[in-house]
Protein backbone atom coordinates (compact mmCIF):
# COMPACT_ATOMS: atom_id res chain seq x y z
CA UNK A 1 0.00 0.00 0.00
CA UNK A 2 1.43 3.24 -0.96
CA UNK A 3 2.31 6.43 1.34
CA UNK A 4 -0.98 8.19 1.16
CA UNK A 5 -3.50 5.75 1.18
CA UNK A 6 -1.60 4.28 4.52
CA UNK A 7 -1.62 8.27 5.80
CA UNK A 8 -5.69 8.74 4.66
CA UNK A 9 -6.09 5.53 7.25
CA UNK A 10 -4.43 6.52 9.78
CA UNK A 11 -5.96 10.20 9.93
CA UNK A 12 -9.60 7.89 9.47
CA UNK A 13 -8.82 6.07 12.28
CA UNK A 14 -8.33 9.59 14.33
CA UNK A 15 -12.03 10.01 12.65
CA UNK A 16 -11.16 13.72 12.62
CA UNK A 17 -13.73 16.19 11.16
CA UNK A 18 -12.55 17.97 7.46
CA UNK A 19 -13.63 21.27 9.11
CA UNK A 20 -11.34 21.31 11.69
CA UNK A 21 -8.60 23.63 11.64
CA UNK A 22 -4.92 21.44 11.71
CA UNK A 23 -1.78 23.25 12.70
CA UNK A 24 1.50 21.57 10.90
CA UNK A 25 4.47 21.79 13.04
CA UNK A 26 7.14 22.69 10.06
CA UNK A 27 10.49 22.10 10.73
CA UNK A 28 11.95 22.40 7.24
CA UNK A 29 12.72 19.06 7.30
CA UNK A 30 11.20 15.92 4.97
CA UNK A 31 8.63 14.41 7.85
CA UNK A 32 6.81 17.56 8.29
CA UNK A 33 6.82 18.77 5.28
CA UNK A 34 5.33 15.50 3.68
CA UNK A 35 2.71 16.18 6.46
CA UNK A 36 1.61 19.50 5.44
CA UNK A 37 1.66 18.16 1.30
CA UNK A 38 -0.34 15.23 2.07
CA UNK A 39 -2.97 16.75 4.17
CA UNK A 40 -3.61 19.44 1.89
CA UNK A 41 -3.67 17.18 -0.86
CA UNK A 42 -6.15 15.26 1.27
CA UNK A 43 -8.15 18.04 1.39
CA UNK A 44 -7.78 19.23 5.45
CA UNK A 45 -8.26 22.47 6.54
CA UNK A 46 -4.09 23.36 7.45
CA UNK A 47 -1.91 26.36 8.47
CA UNK A 48 1.85 26.06 8.93
CA UNK A 49 3.55 26.58 12.43
CA UNK A 50 7.65 27.21 12.12
CA UNK A 51 9.78 27.94 15.29
CA UNK A 52 12.88 29.83 14.28
CA UNK A 53 15.63 28.68 16.36
CA UNK A 54 18.13 31.20 15.79
CA UNK A 55 20.79 28.57 14.72
CA UNK A 56 22.19 30.60 12.33
CA UNK A 57 22.34 29.68 8.67
CA UNK A 58 21.12 26.08 9.64
CA UNK A 59 17.50 27.90 10.83
CA UNK A 60 17.66 30.55 8.15
CA UNK A 61 17.45 27.45 5.53
CA UNK A 62 15.07 25.48 7.72
CA UNK A 63 12.69 29.01 7.27
CA UNK A 64 13.48 29.54 3.32
CA UNK A 65 12.04 25.68 3.17
CA UNK A 66 9.00 26.37 5.21
CA UNK A 67 8.64 29.65 3.49
CA UNK A 68 8.64 27.88 -0.04
CA UNK A 69 6.39 24.73 0.99
CA UNK A 70 3.32 27.05 2.24
CA UNK A 71 3.42 29.46 -0.68
CA UNK A 72 3.33 25.95 -2.96
CA UNK A 73 1.05 24.45 -0.94
CA UNK A 74 -1.07 28.49 -0.82
CA UNK A 75 -1.59 27.99 2.93
CA UNK A 76 -1.04 30.36 5.70
CA UNK A 77 2.31 30.60 7.59
CA UNK A 78 2.73 31.51 11.30
CA UNK A 79 6.11 32.29 12.68
CA UNK A 80 7.44 32.31 16.04
CA UNK A 81 11.28 33.69 16.11
CA UNK A 82 12.60 32.66 19.65
CA UNK A 83 15.03 35.31 19.91
CA UNK A 84 12.21 37.69 20.14
CA UNK A 85 10.00 35.80 21.86
CA UNK A 86 12.46 34.51 24.55
CA UNK A 87 15.11 37.00 24.06
CA UNK A 88 17.69 34.42 22.78
CA UNK A 89 18.56 31.58 20.54
CA UNK A 90 17.52 28.13 21.00
CA UNK A 91 21.59 27.51 21.70
CA UNK A 92 21.70 29.86 24.06
CA UNK A 93 18.52 29.02 26.19
CA UNK A 94 20.23 25.01 26.24
CA UNK A 95 23.76 26.16 26.69
CA UNK A 96 22.55 28.08 30.26
CA UNK A 97 20.49 24.88 31.56
CA UNK A 98 22.80 22.91 30.81
CA UNK A 99 25.80 24.42 32.77
CA UNK A 100 23.29 24.88 36.10
CA UNK A 101 23.33 22.13 38.26
CA UNK A 102 19.92 20.34 37.51
CA UNK A 103 20.40 20.77 34.20
CA UNK A 104 23.81 19.18 34.27
CA UNK A 105 23.59 15.69 32.05
CA UNK A 106 20.37 16.64 30.09
CA UNK A 107 20.65 16.20 26.41
CA UNK A 108 20.29 18.65 23.78
CA UNK A 109 17.31 17.04 21.89
CA UNK A 110 15.34 16.72 24.84
CA UNK A 111 16.09 20.11 26.35
CA UNK A 112 14.86 21.31 22.56
CA UNK A 113 12.20 19.02 22.65
CA UNK A 114 10.32 20.57 25.88
CA UNK A 115 10.60 23.59 24.66
CA UNK A 116 9.03 23.45 21.41
CA UNK A 117 5.85 21.19 22.76
CA UNK A 118 5.53 24.26 25.32
CA UNK A 119 6.06 26.65 22.46
CA UNK A 120 3.83 24.69 20.21
CA UNK A 121 0.73 24.10 23.03
CA UNK A 122 0.59 27.61 23.65
CA UNK A 123 0.95 29.26 20.26
CA UNK A 124 -1.64 26.25 18.54
CA UNK A 125 -4.19 27.76 21.23
CA UNK A 126 -3.62 31.31 20.77
CA UNK A 127 -4.84 30.22 17.20
CA UNK A 128 -7.45 28.55 18.25
CA UNK A 129 -7.04 25.80 15.79
CA UNK A 130 -8.17 22.58 17.08
CA UNK A 131 -5.13 19.93 16.37
CA UNK A 132 -1.09 20.17 15.86
CA UNK A 133 0.26 17.42 13.55
CA UNK A 134 4.18 17.09 14.03
CA UNK A 135 6.27 15.08 11.19
CA UNK A 136 7.06 12.00 13.94
CA UNK A 137 7.38 8.99 11.94
CA UNK A 138 7.76 5.12 12.54
CA UNK A 139 11.61 5.25 13.29
CA UNK A 140 10.84 7.96 15.90
CA UNK A 141 8.58 6.47 17.30
CA UNK A 142 10.08 2.83 17.42
CA UNK A 143 13.37 4.65 18.68
CA UNK A 144 11.67 6.47 21.45
CA UNK A 145 9.76 3.21 22.96
CA UNK A 146 13.03 1.39 22.45
CA UNK A 147 15.07 4.08 24.47
CA UNK A 148 12.11 4.09 27.04
CA UNK A 149 12.30 0.02 27.33
CA UNK A 150 15.93 -0.51 27.77
CA UNK A 151 16.03 2.55 30.66
CA UNK A 152 13.47 0.77 32.50
CA UNK A 153 11.37 3.43 31.41
CA UNK A 154 8.48 1.96 29.79
CA UNK A 155 5.44 4.11 31.67
CA UNK A 156 7.65 7.13 29.65
CA UNK A 157 5.99 5.48 26.30
CA UNK A 158 2.27 5.54 28.02
CA UNK A 159 1.09 8.36 26.09
CA UNK A 160 2.46 7.80 23.13
CA UNK A 161 0.67 6.72 19.75
CA UNK A 162 -1.09 8.11 16.32
CA UNK A 163 -2.96 10.70 18.29
CA UNK A 164 -2.41 12.18 22.15
CA UNK A 165 -4.12 10.09 24.54
CA UNK A 166 -5.72 10.39 27.56
CA UNK A 167 -5.67 14.30 27.79
CA UNK A 168 -9.10 15.72 27.35
CA UNK A 169 -8.32 19.53 28.52
CA UNK A 170 -9.06 22.51 27.22
CA UNK A 171 -5.59 24.14 27.39
CA UNK A 172 -4.37 21.68 25.91
CA UNK A 173 -4.02 21.13 22.22
CA UNK A 174 -4.59 17.47 21.02
CA UNK A 175 -1.30 16.45 18.88
CA UNK A 176 -1.58 14.02 15.72
CA UNK A 177 1.05 12.36 13.72
CA UNK A 178 -0.09 11.13 10.34
CA UNK A 179 3.17 9.34 9.71
CA UNK A 180 3.24 7.58 12.67
CA UNK A 181 3.65 3.76 10.66
CA UNK A 182 5.58 5.41 7.36
CA UNK A 183 9.18 4.35 7.95
CA UNK A 184 11.53 7.44 7.57
CA UNK A 185 13.09 5.82 4.26
CA UNK A 186 9.81 5.98 2.43
CA UNK A 187 9.20 9.26 3.72
CA UNK A 188 12.38 10.70 1.99
CA UNK A 189 11.78 9.23 -1.12
CA UNK A 190 8.52 10.66 -1.30
CA UNK A 191 9.81 14.01 -0.59
CA UNK A 192 12.40 13.28 -3.22
CA UNK A 193 10.23 12.01 -6.06
CA UNK A 194 7.38 15.11 -4.93
CA UNK A 195 10.51 17.79 -5.25
CA UNK A 196 9.44 19.43 -2.24
CA UNK A 197 11.48 22.22 -0.73
CA UNK A 198 13.57 20.38 2.97
CA UNK A 199 16.33 20.82 4.70
CA UNK A 200 17.85 17.11 3.75
CA UNK A 201 20.39 17.27 6.78
CA UNK A 202 20.47 16.59 10.25
CA UNK A 203 20.02 19.20 12.88
CA UNK A 204 23.92 20.53 14.49
CA UNK A 205 22.89 19.89 18.12
CA UNK A 206 21.42 16.42 17.53
CA UNK A 207 23.81 14.77 19.29
CA UNK A 208 22.41 12.62 21.62
CA UNK A 209 25.05 9.54 21.55
CA UNK A 210 21.81 7.34 22.98
CA UNK A 211 19.63 8.02 20.66
CA UNK A 212 22.37 7.96 17.71
CA UNK A 213 23.56 4.46 19.19
CA UNK A 214 19.73 3.38 18.97
CA UNK A 215 18.79 4.83 15.48
CA UNK A 216 22.22 3.00 14.40
CA UNK A 217 20.69 -0.40 15.70
CA UNK A 218 17.70 0.10 14.23
CA UNK A 219 19.61 0.73 11.00
CA UNK A 220 19.82 -3.21 10.54
CA UNK A 221 16.29 -3.65 11.45
CA UNK A 222 13.76 -4.38 8.39
CA UNK A 223 10.35 -2.37 7.94
CA UNK A 224 8.67 -5.32 8.77
CA UNK A 225 10.53 -5.75 12.16
CA UNK A 226 10.19 -1.63 13.24
CA UNK A 227 6.49 -2.15 12.35
CA UNK A 228 6.70 -5.41 15.14
CA UNK A 229 7.96 -3.03 17.52
CA UNK A 230 5.33 -0.97 17.05
CA UNK A 231 2.31 -3.33 16.86
CA UNK A 232 3.75 -4.94 19.85
CA UNK A 233 3.94 -1.35 21.50
CA UNK A 234 0.44 -1.29 20.70
CA UNK A 235 -0.46 -4.76 21.89
CA UNK A 236 0.14 -4.05 25.81
CA UNK A 237 -0.74 0.03 25.21
CA UNK A 238 -3.34 -0.29 28.13
CA UNK A 239 -1.15 -2.48 30.36
CA UNK A 240 1.61 0.07 30.04
CA UNK A 241 -0.89 3.25 30.75
CA UNK A 242 -1.64 1.39 33.89
CA UNK A 243 2.07 1.80 35.05
CA UNK A 244 1.47 5.96 35.50
CA UNK A 245 0.48 6.06 39.06
CA UNK A 246 -0.91 9.22 37.74
CA UNK A 247 -2.90 10.54 34.89
CA UNK A 248 -4.15 13.86 35.84
CA UNK A 249 -3.86 17.40 34.19
CA UNK A 250 -3.06 20.03 36.35
CA UNK A 251 -2.04 23.52 35.53
CA UNK A 252 1.66 24.78 36.41
CA UNK A 253 2.06 27.38 39.05
CA UNK A 254 4.44 29.18 36.97
CA UNK A 255 3.64 29.74 33.48
CA UNK A 256 -0.69 28.47 33.72
CA UNK A 257 0.26 25.80 31.06
CA UNK A 258 -1.38 22.35 30.93
CA UNK A 259 1.43 19.93 32.87
CA UNK A 260 1.64 16.73 35.18
CA UNK A 261 3.29 18.04 37.97
CA UNK A 262 2.78 21.42 40.06
CA UNK A 263 5.53 23.12 37.97
CA UNK A 264 5.91 22.03 34.08
CA UNK A 265 8.70 20.57 32.40
CA UNK A 266 9.46 23.82 30.31
CA UNK A 267 9.55 26.29 33.68
CA UNK A 268 11.42 23.25 36.05
CA UNK A 269 13.81 23.51 32.78
CA UNK A 270 14.34 27.61 32.30
CA UNK A 271 13.22 28.96 36.04
CA UNK A 272 15.54 27.44 38.30
CA UNK A 273 18.51 29.03 39.19
P1 LIG B 1 12.21 16.84 16.52
O1 LIG B 1 11.93 17.31 17.93
O2 LIG B 1 13.24 17.68 15.84
O3 LIG B 1 12.40 15.37 16.40
O4 LIG B 1 10.87 17.17 15.70
C1 LIG B 1 9.67 16.50 15.91
C2 LIG B 1 8.57 17.25 15.20
O5 LIG B 1 8.39 18.52 15.80
C3 LIG B 1 8.83 17.53 13.73
O6 LIG B 1 8.43 16.45 12.92
C4 LIG B 1 8.01 18.75 13.48
O7 LIG B 1 6.64 18.43 13.24
C5 LIG B 1 8.10 19.50 14.81
N1 LIG B 1 9.20 20.49 14.79
C6 LIG B 1 10.52 20.29 14.98
N2 LIG B 1 11.21 21.44 14.88
C7 LIG B 1 10.31 22.42 14.62
C8 LIG B 1 10.39 23.83 14.40
N3 LIG B 1 11.55 24.47 14.43
N4 LIG B 1 9.25 24.50 14.16
C9 LIG B 1 8.06 23.86 14.12
N5 LIG B 1 7.92 22.54 14.33
C10 LIG B 1 9.02 21.82 14.56
ZN1 LIG C 1 5.27 26.12 33.43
Amino acid sequence: MNIETRVKQTLSKMKLNKKERILIAMSGGKDSSVVAYLLKKQGYRIEGFHIDLGMGTYSKRCLEAVKELCKQLDIKLNLYNIKIEMGSSMCYIRTTIQTQEHGKGLKNCAICGVIKKWIMNKEARNLKVDKIATGHNLDDEAQTFLMNLFKGSLQLSANSGAITKNVKDKKFITRIKPLFYIPEDEIRKYSKTKKLPVVYEKCPCALDSYRIQVREFMNTLTTKEKENIMKNFEDISEKIQKLKPENKLNYCELCGEPSRNKICKMCQLVKKG
